[in-house]
């Protein structure tokens, strides 16, 4: 029998192997082959260009294959690609806490690394809850604070403890039986702040940690609430000696203007976890960075009160060089003047959207934006994740030659920093074009 090489496409090879993330395998669109990256744009087998609106799953800041990233990278490989971090140490992971601890928004004094957000979260609970347990010496009978308080709505990364302390959702939904208790708050607003305020004066000496997304809640749809009430719940926490977590896994890094969202507020964190944009979206690191007060109470001759958790690939060198290098760029006029044109020019495209007839009839919703993100509903009745207007929004921006992948109804974009000014306003001029489809708005 003559032997029939058929040449399979890259997505036919895909379809037989692979398994994506948040991927239904039944209805949808096949993955697009992307081949190479460049500054904004991601550029497919057939030499199609995409604009990446939303930086890649929210990491990218100053553009795909960057080659000073690159080249940091290169240097770094010839020299140290990986070392065990226990009884090892190396210049990058050390130069980088030294660099990221005085930017950080508090009196953070250090850094333990781990390998993306949801570890960084992960982390950051266990340090929490161990905190206590080592403040009562193990002993069960006396360690009464052994509960979390979380935002509904909140969404902190898909491993057990981060999924335990996110809002229960569909995202949770197989594995509710399996996750921790939590305590969970709304996020607050003029009417319920005093009894959030209340619940944690009457809760207090049970709680371990408070967790919160500074300002925007990503994956619960860029909802965004007030600093000041937020303020509020931290001072209130505070008084009640609650380790406050702040989740800046996708405001870090100027994702709302200033380097991290904590600057907006007065009250600071005792932890902060940094991931997505820490390496520029270059490599996979999670960063969980403390005050001196959580080290105190690992500090001891007794061998049970080390934080016995770490990752093979913890502080990667490779990592830790791209971070180095993404911070050299942000620290530089054009990653800061990126910032400034993508806030400026999502504000002006704010008012422009309210003189659309989509606006003026109440089709789409909420129009905000906070720094470099923007984000509107799509006035459906019901907003959810599980909303099929997300690919028709999809399907249509990429017929435009750009990428949006809505929260549901919640379309946003998050590009980023070096996106140019026409780059931007070819994703404005899709958007208007979108909202002019009457089918988006109603279902079937
Ligand atoms: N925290 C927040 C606020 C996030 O937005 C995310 C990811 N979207 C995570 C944690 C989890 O990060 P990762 O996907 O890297 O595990």
């Amino acid at each position: 029998m003559p032997y029939i090489c058929v040449m399979q496409t890259l997505v036919e090879r895909d379809k037989a192997v692979i398994w994506h993330p948040f991927t239904p395998f039944k209805h949808s669109p096949e993955p697009i082959a992307i081949e190479r990256g460049e500054g904004s744009l991601l550029i497919d087998e057939n030499g199609n260009r995409y604009l990446d609106a939303i930086s890649s799953w929210w990491v990218t800041l100053h553009g795909h294959a960057h080659p000073y990233i690159a080249e940091a990278l290169y240097r770094q490989a010839l020299q140290l690609e990986q070392v065990i971090f226990a009884g090892f140490t190396h210049e990058p992971a050390v130069r980088l806490a030294e660099r990221l601890l005085p930017l950080l928004p508090g009196q953070f004094s250090r850094v333990f690394y781990s390998d993306n957000g949801s570890t960084s979260t992960e982390v950051a609970i266990k340090m929490a809850l161990q905190y206590w347990w080592n403040i009562e010496n193990g002993h069960a009978e006396t360690n009464q604070r052994t509960r979390i308080i979380a935002f509904h709505n909140s969404y902190h990364g898909d491993t057990f403890g981060a999924m335990s302390v996110s809002d229960r959702s569909v995202f949770t939904k197989a594995f509710e039986s399996h996750l921790f208790e939590v305590v969970f708050i709304p996020t607050p607003t003029v009417d319920n702040i005093e009894e959030i305020k209340n619940l944690i004066h009457r809760e207090g000496t049970t709680i371990a940690a408070f967790i919160y997304e500074p300002l925007v809640q990503g994956a619960g749809g860029m909802q965004f609430y007030d600093a000041a009430l937020l303020d509020e719940i931290l001072n209130t926490a505070k008084g009640q000696d609650i380790i406050c977590i702040a989740d800046e896994v996708m405001t870090g890094f100027g994702r709302t203007g200033p380097l991290f969202a904590s600057h907006y507020l007065q009250k600071k964190p005792d932890i902060i976890c940094l991931s997505k944009g820490l390496t520029g979206g270059t490599m996979a690191l999670g960063v969980t960075a403390v005050t001196e007060r959580l080290t105190q109470a690992f500090q001891s001759e007794d061998k049970r009160k080390t934080f016995f958790h770490g990752h093979s690939f913890t502080a990667n060198p490779l990592a830790c060089s791209a971070a180095l290098a993404s911070l050299d760029l942000l620290e530089q006029e054009a990653a800061i003047a990126g910032m400034e044109r993508i806030g400026i020019a999502n504000r002006s495209f704010i008012k422009r959207l309210h003189h659309h007839p989509s606006v003026r009839e109440s089709r789409i919703k909420n129009l905000r934006c906070l720094g470099t993100i923007l984000a509107f509903e799509i006035n459906q009745g019901k907003d959810e994740y599980l909303n099929d207007v997300s690919k028709q929004v999809t399907a249509f921006m990429l017929s435009k030659g750009i990428y949006l992948r809505p929260l549901g109804n919640t379309v946003y974009i998050m590009p980023p920093y070096c996106i140019t000014e026409s780059e931007l306003e070819k994703i404005y001029t899709a958007i208007e074009c979108l909202l002019h489809d009457q089918s988006l708005f109603y279902t079937s």
